[in-house]
């Protein structure tokens, strides 16, 4: 079967390594340089909207499409969605399950980046930044917090009072607990991503009391969603 997998994640990279015996497209949006290798096919860019996308499937005779996008890749997952309504193409998403809260977490749930921004005076004085770089316009507003900003490749910032600390994940406990405490960080920023690649910060906050502003998730479109790699295998079919 020919398949389409919408990438750029750990889940669609293993995903695409375990669907043996198919013919598998992998997509990737193109933002990180050197992704790692993947079996099959691989396209990199933007598909040029629902149009592009519909044009692109029906062209390349996909059978079926898995959206394994990052969970905050809201665009990409709302153009997968219409696209394969409009011609007929079955369509699953592989949603990587929310991290569980434990009682000793101290999470302040925000819905948007502007809200995190906004609190975030209110919760500390030397922030730990983990959004990426497509956010950091939204903390431009803020004063009188020295925010420590990791990004895979460091880049000038809209910020006030910043630094940037390098960094591709994965990244475990016992560093992030280091790095919390080697720049004495007393408030953590993140999206409510999931998933264990980046699990440290999490971990290393609750063990230091930390407060940790996290930014839910955007809605997931309507369709059929799994949580995990071998249901998305199932889903497939032999
Ligand atoms: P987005 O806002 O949902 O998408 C913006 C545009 O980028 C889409 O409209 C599409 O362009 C293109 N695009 C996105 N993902 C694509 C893919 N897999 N293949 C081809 N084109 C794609 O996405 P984003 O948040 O910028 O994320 C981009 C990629 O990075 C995704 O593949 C995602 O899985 C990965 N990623 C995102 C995050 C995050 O926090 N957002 C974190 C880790 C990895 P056209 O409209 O022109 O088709």
């Amino acid at each position: 079967m020919r398949i389409l997998i919408l990438g750029g994640t750990t889940e669609a990279a293993s995903l695409a390594r375990q669907l043996v015996g198919h013919d598998i497209i992998t997509s990737l949006a193109g933002r990180t340089e050197n992704p790692a290798a993947l079996p099959g096919r691989v396209r990199v860019g933007g598909f040029g909207g629902v149009q592009g996308l519909a044009e692109y499937v029906r062209a390349e005779a996909i059978e079926r499409v898995i959206d394994a996008t990052h969970p905050f890749a809201a665009r990409i997952s709302a153009n997968a969605a219409e696209a394969c309504a409009a011609i007929g193409v079955p369509r699953l998403m592989l949603v990587r399950p929310a991290w569980p809260r434990r009682p000793d977490d101290l999470w302040h749930p925000v819905a948007t980046m502007d809200e995190a921004a906004r609190r975030l005076p209110e919760l500390g004085r030397r922030a730990f930044l983990t959004v990426g770089i497509g956010e950091m316009g939204a903390f431009a507003i803020v004063a009188g917090v020295h925010c420590v900003v990791r990004l895979i490749a460091p880049q000038p910032l809209p910020l006030s009072d910043y630094q940037v600390v390098a960094g591709k994940g994965p990244f475990d406990a016992a560093a992030e607990l280091a790095l919390l405490r080697q720049y004495r960080i007393d408030v953590v920023v993140t999206k409510e991503s999931g998933g264990a690649a980046t699990y440290g910060k999490i971990a290393a906050a609750r063990e230091l009391g930390l407060p940790v502003l996290m930014v839910s998730r955007p809605p997931v479109p309507e369709g059929e969603a799994v949580d995990s790699i071998k249901a998305a295998i199932r889903w497939i079919g032999p």
